[in-house]
């Protein structure tokens, strides 16, 4: 009897009940935060899975070298990829493809051959800073970065003025092969749209969202980034998106899908509210769209 009286009282004591909530509660938020990421890892295969059956293979980043790609990674902030197809076409006319090269060449011949990429000042500076970079961490060939983690790696690359998360990671994805996520305005859109997210979301975590996603796997994340850009810049756009004609309408959450009377009434109205001004986010692009 008094060891049932003392199972009674240890059972259902204030201390005990208190413990089995403290208990409780620790055990269900890793377990929601668990099951959040698992559902957004699904939900962000199954985009990829759309989008490629709908795109195809896009074969990025078109380039000859990893320094092109570098080189178009900080040409293209701000500016749409044909500008700086053109600026790319002029640095090589002049042979100046190297970071060697672009070191021995005066700012103001560099700054004249990339002027179709906008902020050619600025993006010359940048330019040098890259080529600085790139001669005193490998003598100039990124081939050798290969001896470094990818972690350190970008923690170099974005101490390199000019050089943000996106623009390091593009580097690190599409010139040195590295496994990482590119996070730019167009996968915020997208994943905000299809609440992937919800709220403000940082820079970092949408990184880890994309990451874990498809793990190791470079040509899935290079595909994926890809993938991405096409699709905003073919039907996400920013006010006035395709829904009704884009390959994910149907894994739009319920209510938020634009039919294509909604698209069309939006179009008008954004047309009228902008009196005819371009949109200007849709002319940024982050990395080298379609040919
Ligand atoms: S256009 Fe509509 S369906 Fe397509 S990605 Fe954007 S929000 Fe989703």
């Amino acid at each position: 009897m008094a060891a049932l009286a003392g199972l009674f009282t240890i059972h259902y004591s204030p201390f005990t009940i208190h413990h089995q909530r403290s208990a409780k509660i620790l055990y269900q938020e890793p377990g929601r935060d668990i099951e959040a990421a698992m559902n957004r890892r699904e939900k962000i295969i199954r985009i990829y899975d759309a989008l490629e059956s709908h795109f195809g293979d896009l074969g990025w980043w078109p380039a000859d070298t990893p320094f092109e790609v570098m080189v178009g990674a900080v040409l293209t902030q701000n500016t749409a990829w044909a500008n700086v197809a053109k600026a790319i076409t002029r640095i090589k006319e002049k042979g100046l493809l190297s970071p060697q090269a672009m070191l021995r060449t005066t700012d103001s011949k560099l700054a004249e051959r990339i002027r179709p990429a906008g902020y050619f000042r600025v993006k010359t500076k940048r330019l040098k800073e890259l080529c600085r970079f790139l001669m005193n961490e490998c003598g100039g060939d990124p081939g050798l970065f290969s001896r470094i983690g990818t972690g350190s790696l970008r923690e170099k690359l974005l101490l390199v003025n000019g050089i943000g998360p996106e623009t390091a990671d593009s580097i690190l994805l599409y010139a040195l092969d590295r496994p990482v996520f590119v996070v730019d305005a167009y996968t915020r859109r997208i994943f905000g749209r299809h609440r992937i997210f919800s709220g403000e979301v940082s820079y970092d975590d949408l990184k880890d969202a994309g990451e874990s996603a498809f793990s190791e796997d470079r040509k899935k994340l290079n595909q994926m980034h890809a993938l991405i850009v096409e699709t905003a810049k073919k039907y996400c756009k920013k006010n006035s998106p395709k829904c009704g004609k884009c390959p994910l309408f149907s894994f739009m959450p319920k209510g938020r899908a634009k039919s294509p009377e909604k698209t069309k009434r939006n179009k008008e109205r954004t047309t009228k509210g902008n009196n005819g001004r371009k949109d200007i986010e849709n002319s940024r692009r982050s990395g080298p769209g379609s040919r």
